[in-house]
């Protein structure tokens, strides 16, 4: 399955794209983590979008979509993949199209993350993760389990994004309402979006998501078998 979650900054896709790829065993991409990697490593690419991204601005297409066509021709990519962070732009959402085609494979599920300004700020400024494994929390909504330690590795080594300052939030906002949300009707004329409440709570967004990959798995399974005739994804998209 190859999915994209879809939604502002501090919507909460990136943990539950961490959650859902353990869970499915398919790699989780996002671009702004390879970006920061290439940012810590001091490459080419580093250089260019350090700025960029500091200021909360979009790194250039080019960049980006280098980025995500190096890594999903690997092995670990073949059974499919969850994006997180890309597409951001349309002409970033037209060449995912074209790669996929290009390596035999196509876009299942993009899923948006419906939530307001208001909550995404406090959840954005109170979010920080271990420094060592990833793990992320949150200030309001999850703060590890001993007081300073990381539950997933037992580090005390916490940090906070450079960019997660109110004053970034905005601009990183900003960019999303201007070149991200134009995206949604390309995707909704595919008949492959679906929404979700990205206020609720982890567990109900996470469970929320495994139905609708389910539901997706069963129908793509009868289909399979010749059990449908109609569109697939007219049924699955039928309220
Ligand atoms: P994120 O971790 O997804 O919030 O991304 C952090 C920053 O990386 C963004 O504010 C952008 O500067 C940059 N970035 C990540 N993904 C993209 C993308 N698909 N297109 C352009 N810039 C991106």
């Amino acid at each position: 399955m190859i999915m994209v979650l879809f939604g502002p900054p501090g919507c909460g896709k990136g943990t539950q794209a961490g959650i859902i790829s353990k869970d499915i065993q398919i790699p989780h991409l996002s671009t702004g983590d390879m970006l920061r990697d290439a940012v810590k490593s001091k490459t080419e690419t580093g250089k260019k979008a350090a700025t960029i991204m500091e200021e909360g601005k979009l790194v250039s297409d080019e960049i980006v979509i280098n980025i995500i066509k190096d890594r999903i021709c690997h092995n670990d990519c073949k059974m499919g993949f969850i994006l997180d962070g890309f597409p951001r732009t349309l002409s970033q959402a037209k060449e995912l199209d074209i790669m996929l085609t290009n390596e035999n494979m196509k876009l299942d599920l993009v899923i948006d993350f419906s939530v307001n300004d208001e909550a995404l700020i406090s959840r954005i400024e109170g979010r920080f993760s271990c420094g060592d494994c990833g793990e992320g929390y949150n200030d309001q909504t999850k703060l590890p389990t001993k007081d300073g330690i990381c539950d997933a590795c037992g580090s005390n080594n916490f940090i906070r994004r450079k960019d997660d300052n109110r004053e970034t939030i905005s601009k990183r906002l900003e960019a999303y309402y201007k070149d991200t949300l134009p995206i949604l009707p390309y995707y909704k004329e595919k008949k492959i979006l679906q929404s979700i409440d990205g206020l609720a709570d982890i567990d109900s967004v996470t469970n929320e998501l495994m139905s609708l990959i389910k539901k997706w798995d069963r129908y793509r399974w009868l289909e399979c078998k010749g059990e449908y005739n109609l569109d697939l994804r007219t049924i699955f998209y039928k309220k």
